[in-house]
């Protein structure tokens, strides 16, 4: 894996854009960059061929949760098969292993103990020792991994900062954890497996967000954390996912993001529709419609759209906007058709991913703090008119 900064910019100079590499091939992603929810290695409605396409190579970039993996299939036939690339017929997807919670996201939990973590996984929560954890990854051969947080120092590939809602435990344990030499000691303890060549530049995890935290308290330890990494190492965070959660992330220099925001939108019947460039922010100021939505996605479930023979978003070049209007989602949704989740998730996965790309672009012609201003300020309007 390779990874450079290639533009900095927005207030404070910590807003960024780079570019991952990973593999031999020299698939190339641009950051800030989404990775995309997966149950068991593919996204929760669309298949390989559907998956396909989405944009490209942004849609490559996928998150797989080891847990999920659990129960089965048994390791052994996976490793067999040749890992997760393989099984899933994947061969060129980069997948990036991370557990979905860690111990320190669910410090209630009665299962976690000082032999493991408690994680959700396909039959409950199960405690999750770091060894059974290690020969998940071994087995799934995944291209970038993240340890559970509370293992041995020096076996991730991410390094794993955690601390919760104390600034100075966050800013204690980034300081530690980007002291350590992980990529040397991640290659010696890897030695035995051929899970990665060596030469990795480490990243680092950071996790424990989206967990009740106001965007003050989410600013300051983001901030807090971020400045004590070292610029030149990729910064994947879990768990931010709305709009401005993701523009808080990058305007504090996160590169990488992964989270379940498009599931739990498709699940609820939502289509994201918030304008994605400036150009189409400035079309659609001043409208206001109150048709179940909030002013960046709507809700297929209303009767408002029984009748509608739009599309979900006129600009999208999605499958499900170029073949299928609002009214026949609602249809779906009511009969309980699957295939409204599939059209859904396909839409939604879509324009997020183009998001992202005009945060980048953003970036890029150092407008960054304008474009998230422009955002901001619509939702609050929004949020203004609908109480009044
Ligand atoms: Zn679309």
């Amino acid at each position: 894996m390779r990874f450079a900064v290639t533009k900095v910019c927005g207030s404070g100079g910590k807003a960024r854009a780079g570019a991952l590499h990973i593999g031999g091939g020299g698939i190339g992603i641009e950051t800030p960059a989404l990775l995309l929810s997966t149950r068991k290695g593919l996204p929760s409605f669309v298949s390989c061929d559907l998956l396909a396409s989405l944009p490209l190579p942004d849609s490559l970039l996928l998150h797989v949760c080891p847990t999920h993996f659990i129960e089965g299939p048994p390791l052994k036939t996976i490793s067999n098969i040749g890992g997760l690339h393989r099984m899933l017929g994947l061969p060129d997807h980069i997948l990036v292993a991370a557990a979905g919670d860690s111990i320190e996201s669910l410090p209630s939990s009665e299962a976690t103990n000082k032999f493991g973590a408690s994680f959700e996984t396909p039959s409950g929560r199960r405690l999750v020792k770091p060894s059974d954890y290690m020969e998940l990854v071994s087995c799934m051969k995944p291209n970038l991994w993240a340890s559970l947080a509370d293992e041995a120092s020096g076996t991730n590939s991410f390094g794993v900062i955690v601390g919760g809602s104390s600034i100075e435990q966050r800013r204690l344990c980034a300081t530690e954890v980007s002291k350590r030499n992980v990529s040397e000691k991640q290659t010696s303890y890897i030695s035995c497996t051929d899970l990665f060549v060596a030469k990795f530049d480490a990243g680092f995890w950071i996790g424990g967000f989206g967990l009740g935290e106001n965007i003050e308290e989410r600013c300051s330890l983001l901030n807090a954390v971020t400045d004590c990494l070292p610029p030149e190492k990729p910064r994947l965070v879990s768990r931010l996912g709305l709009p401005e959660e993701v523009l808080e992330g990058v305007a504090a220099g996160i590169d990488l993001f992964d989270s379940t925001y498009i599931y739990q939108l498709t699940m609820g019947g939502f289509a994201l529709i918030f304008p994605i460039d400036m150009v189409e922010r400035d079309m659609q100021n001043g409208l206001f419609h109150n048709d179940g939505g909030d002013s960046t996605k709507i809700n297929l479930h209303a009767t408002t759209y029984r009748k509608d023979t739009s599309r979900l978003v006129d600009s999208c070049s999605c499958f499900t906007c170029q073949n299928h209007t609002r009214a026949y989602l609602n249809h779906l949704l009511n009969v309980h058709e699957m295939l409204a989740q599939i059209l859904l998730e396909i839409h939604n996965t879509h324009h997020y991913l183009r998001f992202f790309c005009s945060i980048r672009e953003a970036i890029k012609v150092g407008e960054f703090d304008l474009f998230r201003q422009q955002f901001v300020k619509k939702r609050r309007a929004h949020i203004a008119a609908a109480v009044l």
